[in-house]
């Protein structure tokens, strides 16, 4: 049985991840920071573990290690927490600035520092990052989200590298529109224009970047690291 640590998967995206994964057979934790019942829930249908922390607080993120630890080794980490702000680049403050990077960037890092000593001396382990189409393109009116999806694309890529001859593949999935919590401000105007924009003429599911996280994370990809899986429709081609 892998152990698998799925962050922000109270909704959404992190969600479908364990959905997909505990159908496996998977031992899954579930890490969420506020939807505490949306955590539990899920944990009631699939079995998954919740665990609390903010992938953003180093003390949190420190004891959510001890957590896991105490289950055994990390086999998949999966670096899904995220969070999106739609603002005018000259309307961005510095404490929006600070949040984006500490969420997004810094979570990312945090956890994935917590966890790697073991993957590095059991010389196995697939970390997958969570970006975004905006990270490869870059999007008008979300520079620090773009910014910070880019980083993400940046830490996977090096970090690939670094952790390469360790046998842990570090990989990244950059989804386009996906139907969640983080698109409720989209009206029905606005997504049937991204629709159109979209070579598959489509919004995604949680369940599509899901299954491409759970390819990631399958033997089926051990000779593939520090690459970028668009799971888009076709926005990015
Ligand atoms: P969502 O429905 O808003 O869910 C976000 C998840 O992140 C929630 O589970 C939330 O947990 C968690 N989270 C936020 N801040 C956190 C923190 N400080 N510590 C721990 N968990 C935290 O968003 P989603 O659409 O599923 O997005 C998941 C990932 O996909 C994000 O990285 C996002 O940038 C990326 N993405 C989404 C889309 C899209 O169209 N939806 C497209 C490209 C990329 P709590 O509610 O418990 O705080």
């Amino acid at each position: 049985m892998r152990n698998i640590l799925i962050t922000g998967a109270s909704r959404g995206i992190g969600a479908a991840c364990a959905r997909e994964f505990a159908e496996n057979g998977d031992r899954v934790f579930i890490n969420y920071n506020s939807s505490k019942s949306e955590a539990e829930k899920i944990a009631a249908e699939t079995g998954a573990i919740p665990v609390k922390a903010d992938v953003s607080n180093s003390d949190e993120v420190k004891r959510m290690r001890e957590i896991i630890g105490s289950c055994g080794k990390l086999d998949v980490l999966i670096n899904n927490a995220g969070i999106s702000q739609i603002k005018m680049f000259t309307d961005i403050t510095e404490s929006d600035w600070d949040n984006m990077f500490s969420v997004n960037v810094k979570g990312m890092y945090l956890v994935t520092r917590a966890f790697v000593d073991d993957m590095i001396a059991a010389k196995s382990g697939k970390i997958i990052n969570v970006s975004s189409m905006w990270g490869v393109m870059g999007g008008s009116c979300e520079v620090h989200y773009s910014a910070a999806k880019a980083a993400v694309i940046g830490f996977t890529k090096a970090l690939a590298k670094e952790l390469g001859p360790s046998n842990i593949n570090v990989n990244c999935v950059a989804p386009g529109v996906i139907e969640t919590d983080m698109n409720a401000h989209l009206n029905s105007d606005d997504l049937e224009a991204l629709k159109n924009e979209t070579p598959l003429m489509k919004i995604g599911t949680p369940d599509d970047v899901a299954k491409t996280v759970f390819f990631l994370a399958s033997r089926n990809a051990d000779f593939i690291t520090g690459q970028v899986l668009n799971v888009d429709g076709g926005m990015v081609i």
